[in-house]
């Protein structure tokens, strides 16, 4: 090829879209990763013949004719995968009063049952729903990157919201824990504080329900594994090349020039170009060696708030659990004393078994749960306690578990649990951050540059440039670097 070459750091979902979209346009690319296999966050692994889902809940924008649908096509992620709409968003559960509220479609319904739920705060609710139905069909548009857009265009087209731009005003942009903060019910607050993050904008759980509400919130059939494994067999079949184990330390420049990398291993790799697809922080100090972060970026690294990490229980259940939600949110009874963990909402998820196939009869249910990353990283350094620590949160969560679901949780055949110790080692994720900055209000819709003043050839994808994440934002990403590239080279972008 006459091409320059390219090299992409990290196999996630926004390495391997960047690698998708680098060979359309004729770049002869490899793609470096850390761990033995792709996928990065989007991550599953086998225990005890279950396969774990510790990755992608629900997949948004996929509805045809949108543009969101559309970057799926072009990667390939309609091929041999299916898509099923979600029924219903999340069931919330207080485990005290035994009450639940399901988060179904239908809003005008969802606002007559919230009348009758929650008499006090009718007012609140009738406007929220209200609110969120001006969201349906939104077309999601994520080409937000200031090197490709003028200020204008920019305003408009983060979260390709446009018609819905009014709502960045003070009332909807604010968090969403600010927003519920006066409702009469601590229930009803609770459950606000859940629909999402309590720290996102308001617009953005709209959003999210005007989404769900017009059947533009999806689940993957095959999971994360699948998901990821289409991205793999795409990049392959374009004669792209991954190298597995293969962790980058140095990204070598020579002046004001990207010339290579060199791997922990000591080896050298050339290439004319370097797309990062992965954590911010070691890109900065690591690979660069602290030499080319300006204000902007040591503003988001050392001051912006970033996702809170997780400890996952898995449990394999001998179970159908077909008729229940996929996904739920608890507040538990009684509080969990190991791990130092927020047990104020506990978010569970309900997968089909996958190892041949889906086997509807078992179940992996998981129960992902905030925590604290020094609390893990002290217990790092004593295996035995840091163990023991494991153990007690799956005992605990167990317990509340069984509580809830006694008939389910009668046949366990499997248990594993994961920290941010865990999360970092397998994506090195600063400080188990999985989706990197949180996507607070000034987060959410900041535009960061991906190419850092003084060096050529260095362009930036992922979640990381892309606060808060999400499939949709990340693959996204992945192609804006490589129309970054094409434009700093005068080439036509082009696209299948
Ligand atoms: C539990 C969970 C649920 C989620 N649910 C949803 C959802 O429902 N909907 C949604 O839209 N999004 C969801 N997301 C978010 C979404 O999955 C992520 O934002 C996205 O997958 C991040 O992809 P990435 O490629 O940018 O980063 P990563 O997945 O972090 O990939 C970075 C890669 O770089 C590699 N790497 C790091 N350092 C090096 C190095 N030095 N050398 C070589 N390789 C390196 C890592 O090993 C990793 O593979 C969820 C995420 C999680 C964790």
């Amino acid at each position: 090829m006459n091409h320059p070459s390219t090299i992409i750091i990290g196999a996630g979902i926004s390495g391997l879209s960047a690698g998708i979209h680098a060979l359309q346009n004729g770049f002869d690319t490899l793609i470096l990763e850390q761990a033995a296999k792709p996928g990065g966050v989007a991550a599953t692994w086998k225990r005890k013949g279950y396969q774990i889902d510790g990755g992608i809940h629900f997949h948004m924008g996929q509805r045809p004719g949108t543009k969101s649908y559309e970057l799926y096509r072009q990667l390939g992620l309609h091929i041999g995968l299916d898509y099923q709409p979600l029924d219903t968003y999340l069931r919330f559960i207080d485990q005290t009063s035994g009450r639940f509220f399901d988060v179904n479609k239908d809003l005008k319904q969802l606002s007559a049952k919230a009348d009758v739920m929650f008499p006090k705060d009718t007012r609140f609710t009738r406007r929220f729903f209200r609110q969120a139905a001006k969201f349906k069909n939104i077309d999601l548009e994520m080409e937000a990157a200031p090197e490709l857009t003028d200020l204008k265009s920019n305003v408009k087209s983060v979260w390709g919201l446009g018609r819905a731009i009014r709502f960045m005003g003070p009332t909807y942009n604010q968090a969403i824990k600010d927003y519920a903060m006066d409702l009469n019910s601590s229930w009803l607050r609770w459950i606000f504080n859940h629909l999402f993050l309590p720290e996102v904008p308001v617009w953005f759980v709209l959003m999210l329900l005007g989404l769900f509400s017009s059947n533009q919130l999806h689940t993957c059939v095959q999971g994360s594994l699948g998901f990821t494994n289409a991205l793999v067999k795409r990049f392959c079949e374009l004669d792209g090349k991954i190298r597995y184990n293969a962790s980058v330390q140095e990204i070598i420049t020579a002046g004001d020039r990207v010339k290579g990398v060199r791997l922990a291993n000591g080896e050298e790799l050339k290439a004319n170009r370097v797309i990062t697809a992965c954590d911010g922080l070691s890109v900065f100090y690591g690979m660069l060696g602290g030499n080319f972060m300006n204000k902007g970026s040591f503003e988001r690294h050392h001051k912006w708030p970033l996702f809170k990490p997780v400890v996952m229980v898995s449990l394999g259940l001998m179970a159908d659990t077909r008729e229940l939600p996929k996904f739920m949110a608890l507040r538990p009874d009684s509080a969990i004393t190991a791990g130092n963990i927020n047990d104020s909402g506990l978010m569970i998820r309900f997968t089909p078994n996958q190892v041949q196939g889906q086997d509807q009869n078992q179940t992996v249910l998981t129960v992902m749960a905030e925590t604290d990353w020094d609390y893990w990283a002290a217990l790092r350094g004593d295996p035995h306690a840091y163990d023991k620590e494991k153990h007690k949160v799956c005992e605990q969560v167990i317990r509340i578990c069984e509580k809830q679901w006694p008939k389910l949780l009668s046949g366990i055949e499997m248990t594993d649990v994961t920290t941010p110790i865990t999360t970092w080692r397998y994506t090195k994720n600063h400080q188990g951050a999985h989706e990197g900055f949180l996507p607070t209000p000034q987060a959410v819709r900041a535009q960061i540059p991906r190419t850092l003043p003084g060096l050529k050839g260095l362009v930036m994808a992922g979640q990381w440039v892309q606060p808060g994440g999400g499939v949709v934002p990340c693959l996204s990403s992945g192609r804006t670097a490589v129309k970054i590239i094409c434009k700093d080279l005068g080439k036509r972008f082009v696209t299948v």
